[in-house]
């Protein structure tokens, strides 16, 4: 871990990153792409030591309340934040001057949150996104090997329903000959149903390489399942979007699925959603 000073902290569109690198090891993770321009090994987390300062000036001086996210480019919620707590005071800013927030995390120490979140929920919108790829535990472990389970994210999305605490679902990557399977994506789907996600954002069924990411992920390949990467390449050469050979199928079946449970599956609408702030006696709805 290293600390780094921070020229800004929220993006146009109010997202945020307070470290830069992540610990979860998820071996098709797109934030190893070159083209991020990281200057440190991933795993060696830059932590932005003043984000906090340079949030709540942000926050401060914002003319309007809005939707504040984090997680698209490193977990908030990866093993150093027990110690730093960054993303909890962030949350602690958020909540003081009445904005709203969104996560996005593949950890059930998000929990440790969960009183924060229902406070910002009570007087406007918390919403926690997580990733789900496998309902094939063992699989999990290789694909995520540092990070919560998908039993123990799934039993994380239930609690924080209970607790009010709306959620989202991305589903994916759907990896090619991995967990490209008809069977995994009704489980996930079935997951969420019992979940009562709000929505599920998919971006079809496969997923994407690019120089940086593209090495890693074949190491990983070759360390768990030799004679992978091979295929990998002769299917796929050098391409950037690697669709599931099965996808139509997928489709249809994931479809089909989020039909038949009423779970929102419109990217769009989903992401309306998401980043819509509201007054909580003018909730919008999702469907
Ligand atoms: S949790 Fe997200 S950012 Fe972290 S390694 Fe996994 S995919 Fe990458």
């Amino acid at each position: 871990m290293h600390y780094t000073t921070a020229k800004t902290i929220l993006s146009a569109r109010n997202g945020m990153n307070l470290y830069r690198g992540c610990q979860h090891g998820c071996i098709y993770c797109d934030s190893r792409s070159c083209c991020y321009g990281m200057a440190h090994p991933f795993e060696d987390i830059e932590v932005k030591e003043n984000a906090l300062r340079l949030l709540e000036t942000a926050l401060q001086c914002k003319r309007q309340l809005c939707m504040i996210g984090t997680g698209s480019m490193s977990d908030p919620y990866m093993p150093l934040e027990k110690e730093l707590g960054m993303t909890r005071q962030a949350l602690e800013c958020i909540e003081k001057y009445g904005f709203g927030a969104t996560l996005h995390t593949k950890s059930d120490l998000v929990l440790r949150d969960l009183e924060l979140l229902q406070r910002i929920n009570s007087k406007t919108k918390a919403v926690v996104q997580m990733t789900l790829t496998t309902a094939d535990e063992t699989l999990c472990r290789i694909l995520e090997p540092n990070v919560a389970s998908t039993a123990r994210r799934v039993a994380a999305l239930k609690q924080l329903r209970q607790a009010g605490i709306p959620t989202v679902v991305w589903l994916c990557p759907i990896l090619p000959f991995l967990n490209d399977t008809e069977e995994n994506i009704r489980s996930i789907v079935g997951f969420c149903a019992e979940a009562g996600v709000k929505g599920i954002i998919h971006f079809g069924m496969g997923m994407t390489l690019r120089e940086g990411n593209r090495e890693y992920f074949y190491r990983q390949l070759d360390r768990h399942f030799p004679g992978m990467k091979e295929r990998y390449i002769r299917t796929y050469s050098n391409a950037y979007e690697l669709l599931s050979p099965a996808w139509r199928k997928l489709e249809q079946v994931f479809r089909e699925e989020c039909d038949r449970y009423g779970i929102c599956r419109d990217n769009d609408k989903i992401f309306g959603w998401l980043s819509a702030f509201e007054e909580k006696t003018e909730q919008i709805s999702l469907f």
